[in-house]
């Protein structure tokens, strides 16, 4: 036979005996515990026992019996000083000492009793005194099998020693009722001992279900806890991190909250699916687990947001544990081959400067990253005052903004649009102008995004539409309006429907009215865009490509939605970053438009020199400050007359 097998099967019995053991150890301790508990049982017992011996002593004069009461109340005074003396540590750890004290009290107290009984048996005490120290002895002794059931070695003891006395010295005297006591006794020991054990079992027994039940519980809130992509903490996690940290910090620590939030994620997953979504994800928490300081908690806190708490020994500490996130954070991701660059914007509150509480910290670091995000992303950003005072005007904006249509504070600017070749007036762009009585001019960059935060943007844009709509019905009908949709507003219900409402209260047909939506439209939602685009499309409605390079440049939106134009963003006309590069691009988008029969405007127009510029690089239409700024709907009704009236003559601008 293969001597492998037995030792095989010998160590498999080894550790499940050693699991039990562990098992009954720590139920053990508990059930040992249970002999400290209600001390009162114990006074009332010794109080009992005292008193009984005290009075049968007194009614017999037996000296014996005086010197079992003062026995037995040494005994008693020692047990209570012993168990007030055992700290709460002792009662943690040494199960074995615990059980000793109580052993050596308990078996000298009840062996007192027995042999106290035993002696007014033995001598002539009268018998009214026998039952009175029998009974008091045998109640005792029944009682505390049932009160210490949990360790049944020690009730077992008290039981024989209170028993073995009495019973000896019955068998002693030998007479009839004596015997019948022996006798008796006789068949009590083995029927408390079954139903010690029995109880010992249903203690035992439901202590380890518990115990079980509490495992299983503290497993379930671990995962409850943990996030599944990358095994950190999640927002609950972080939470309860942040609590015991917080409870944990004495006076004079420092920490740094650093809010990381991962910059254009959603393309990831967009263009190479969730899956490597998952993985760069993985990699990110992977590489803020090496870099984080010991004591650190680590949390992913939504999608693409990573939070690490840390202690910091002050600001120039926090600042370098930022940078080096920061730095491994960027350091290119491989997958599959594949170079994935990440990149990051970071925001950080440190405590107890910029905040005492768990939730002030977050606010303000989440303050931070947005100042990150708005200062061009990849950036870390920490939190100063002055971060609070811009929220608390985007918050003024956000409020008044609501009121602005009904106080008619906000009006519609007008911009043309002309056609490079021979300088016509071809449509005007829609552009939202807001007068506040105190503030003065609010630029759109300024309250747009607010509305779009806070869905204002739906109701603004309806009414920027009408207005619109009900403006380009009084020009001639060659010229058309171009309107700005934000996302938002295409995702609320019956969207489409409002602008054909808007439309036909205005008596516009719908094809001179022309929208201009961003690429960012096109990354969030394709169902709801599509339907969007098709309906409003089916009606005659034309639409334009705003901003165009600035984004993804995705070619594929071009080819799946009906674009009558695109608008190359100002940046490749008039931005620092104008030359031959640019130049190039233009050249090719306007190639690309003249063989998809679409127009292409060229934005943010200032000097002659750029309008020659884009026109030779085939632009067909151009917008800007050189032809004129956005204006008042009487003005633009005047550009239009001015250059009627001219007999249709080429705008004197374009040479
Ligand atoms: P946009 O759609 O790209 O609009 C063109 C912006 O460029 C306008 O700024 C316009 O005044 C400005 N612009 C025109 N010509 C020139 C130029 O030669 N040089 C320079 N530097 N700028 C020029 P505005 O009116 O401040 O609007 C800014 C942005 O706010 C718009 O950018 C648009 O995204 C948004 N916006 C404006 N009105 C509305 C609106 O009614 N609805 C929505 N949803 N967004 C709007
Ligand atoms: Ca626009
Ligand atoms: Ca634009």
């Amino acid at each position: 036979m293969p001597k492998g097998i037995p030792t095989l099967k010998l160590r498999a019995w080894m550790a499940r005996r050693n699991r039990s053991d562990v098992l009954s150890e720590r139920v053990r301790r508990t059930l040992v515990k249970t002999l400290y508990t209600q001390p009162a049982s114990l006074a009332i017992g010794a109080f009992n026992g005292i008193a009984s011996t005290a009075i049968a002593a007194w009614l017999s004069g037996s000296t014996w019996l005086y010197l079992g009461c003062i026995l037995l109340s040494v005994v008693a005074v020692a047990r209570v000083t012993a168990a007030l003396g055992l700290s709460p540590d002792e009662m943690d750890n040494s199960t074995r000492k615990l059980e000793l004290v109580y052993e050596v009290g308990a078996f000298s107290y009840a062996f007192l009793l027995g042999a106290i009984a035993a002696i007014t048996i033995v001598s002539d005490v009268g018998s009214a005194i026998e039952v009175l120290m029998i009974a008091n002895a045998t109640c005792y002794a029944v009682g505390i099998c049932a009160r210490n059931a949990g360790t049944p070695s020690i009730a077992m003891g008290q039981l024989l020693l209170v028993c073995f006395p009495i019973m000896a010295s019955a068998l002693w005297i030998g007479t009839l009722p004596f015997i019948a006591l022996f006798v008796t006794m006789l068949l009590l020991i083995p029927a408390m001992m079954s139903i010690t054990f029995n109880v010992f079992k249903v203690l035992r027994d439901s202590i380890g279900a518990a115990e079980t039940s509490a495992k299983l519980a503290e497993k379930m809130q671990h995962l409850a806890r943990t996030d599944v992509v990358t095994g950190l903490a999640n927002r609950a996690g972080l939470n309860h991190a942040m609590t015991e940290t917080l409870m944990a910090t004495e006076e004079g620590s420092e920490l740094a909250l650093i809010w990381v939030d991962l910059d254009r994620f959603k393309e990831v997953n967009d263009l190479l699916g969730h899956p490597v979504g998952d993985r760069v994800l993985s990699e990110v928490a992977r590489r803020l687990r090496d870099v984080s300081p010991d004591g650190a908690t680590i949390a992913r806190f939504g999608g693409d947001e990573f939070i690490v708490f840390t202690p910091i020994a002050g600001r120039k500490d926090s600042e370098r544990i930022a940078s080096e996130i920061h730095a491994e954070i960027m350091r290119p991701v491989r997958i599959d081959g594949d170079r994935l660059e990440v990149r990051a914007s970071l925001g950080v509150a440190l405590l107890p400067d910029d905040g005492t509480d768990a939730d002030q910290l977050m606010q303000h670091a989440d303050l931070a990253l947005y100042h990150a995000k708005m200062g061009g992303r990849s950036q870390t950003r920490f939190f100063d005052q002055s971060m609070t005072r811009n929220l608390l005007r985007r918050r003024e904006i956000e409020e008044e903004l609501r009121l602005a249509i009904q106080r008619n504070e906000l009006s519609i600017y007008f911009q043309p649009i002309l056609d490079l070749q021979n300088g016509r007036i071809r449509s005007f762009e829609a552009l939202v102008r807001w007068f506040h009585p105190e503030k003065g001019e609010l630029r759109p960059d300024e309250f747009i995004p607010v509305a779009e935060e806070t869905g204002v943007i739906v109701t603004l844009g309806n009414w920027i539409t009408a207005q619109a709509a009900r403006v380009c019905a009084n020009w001639p009908e060659d010229v058309t309006v171009a309107v700005n949709l934000s996302p938002l507003q295409i995702k609320a219900p019956g969207a489409a429907l409002g602008i054909l409402n808007a439309l036909r209260e205005a008596g516009l047909p719908p094809s001179r009215l022309e929208l201009e939506v961003t690429e960012s439209l096109f990354v969030e939602d394709n169902h709801n865009t599509a339907a969007f685009i098709e309906e409003l499309s089916a009606a005659g409605v034309r639409f334009a490509l705003d901003d165009f390079g600035t984004g993804y440049s995705s070619l594929g939106y071009i080819n799946s939605f009906p674009f009558s134009k695109i608008k190359v963003d100002r940046s490749f006309v008039s931005g620092p970053n104008v030359g031959r590069k640019s130049d190039a691009i233009i050249r090719a988008v306007a190639e690309m438009g003249s063989t998809l029969e679409m127009e292409i405007v060229a934005e943010g127009l200032e000097t002659v020199e750029q309008v020659q510029a884009v026109r030779d690089a085939g632009c067909t239409l151009g917008q800007g400050y050189y032809f004129s700024r956005a204006v008042p709907d009487y003005q633009a009704a005047m550009l239009l007359a001015q250059e009627r009236g001219d007999g249709g003559a080429a705008n004197r601008k374009i040479a």
